[in-house]
């Protein structure tokens, strides 16, 4: 299939849906803005008629990863400088999971794909954003529900099958600070918000989401010990975004994801550029 098929093919499936859903005034301003994002082709995009959010944290040595046993932060060095050598040349090492980055299936289930592997039709999607940043500010342990997914789709419309959701947590403003971000008490244990497992089951079984990404650490809230929110996306052959940046930038719906993951064979994850393609009509900041 096309590049422009594919954006069609997505917008004629976002309109269906959306247009089966009820008839609220809110509902059908939702469905309007749905359309126009719905419009936008890849032409468009490529003559800049069209806006594209990075929602991608730039890797630095500050970056947040995963603070466990032997992960490190993302180191860049200099191999060649053009007054030395008339060539700027660096090298650089991270682990897998640092910055804004993807979670293979293969993260937390063995014979699920690893990062090489994972189909490129996996990486377009419509998106989503639920935000739960106003009681995470209270409850730093808090989790998405089902009740919630219930309510954003009761304002925003059914979300679209195969969509990629991403949670705001608000946790983006606390980035450029490495222990507030991760929030770590005095027993060791991290506290931010993310995913319930069955807000993470209902969107992954019930609305086939291709992928979960959230602002913060990880998909599991910082407090899980079992990390059931990634067993049951990789156990699914799907995969995790974490860390993403920008999300108050966004609408509720009505935009498309590209999502680049670097391709390491055998790879559990990798930093992963994300935009994010709005109609340039849309309410977007
Ligand atoms: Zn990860």
């Amino acid at each position: 299939m096309s590049m422009n098929s594919w954006i069609s093919v997505a917008a004629f499936a976002t309109v269906l849906v959306v247009g089966a859903c009820g008839n609220g005034a809110a509902q059908e301003a939702n469905r309007r803005k749905s359309e126009s994002a719905s419009a936008i082709t890849l032409a468009d995009v490529a003559v800049g008629n069209a806006r594209i959010v990075d929602l991608t944290h730039a890797l630095n040595e500050k970056n947040a990863y995963w603070p466990g046993p032997g992960y490190e932060p993302f180191h860049l060095t200099t191999i060649a400088t053009i007054e030395k050598d008339g060539v700027l040349s660096k090298a650089f090492s991270m682990p897998e999971h640092l910055g804004t980055h993807i979670d293979a299936p293969n993260h937390f289930e063995t014979g699920q794909p690893d990062l090489s592997m994972i189909s490129p039709s996996q990486f377009f999607a419509p998106g989503v954003v639920i935000d739960i940043a106003p009681r995470a500010e209270i409850d730093a342990d808090t989790t998405l529900t089902v009740n919630d997914i219930t309510e954003w789709e009761s304002k925003n419309g059914r979300i679209p099958d195969g969509a990629v959701v991403l949670l705001h947590t608000g946790w983006g403003r606390f980035w450029d600070n490495y222990s507030r971000y991760k929030n770590q008490d005095a027993m060791g244990k991290l506290h931010f918000p993310s995913y319930s497992s069955e807000a993470a089951r209902f969107l992954i079984h019930d609305r086939q989401a291709k992928g979960l990404g959230v602002d913060n650490l990880s998909i599991d809230h910082g407090i899980s010990k079992d990390f059931a929110v990634h067993h049951l996306v990789n156990r699914a052959g799907r995969y995790g975004l974490e860390n993403v940046a920008g999300l108050e930038k966004l609408p509720s719906r009505g935009f498309f994801l590209v999502i680049a993951p670097i391709r390491i064979e055998a790879g559990s994850g990798g930093p992963t550029r994300i935009l994010a393609i709005l109609s340039k009509s849309s309410d977007a900041e």
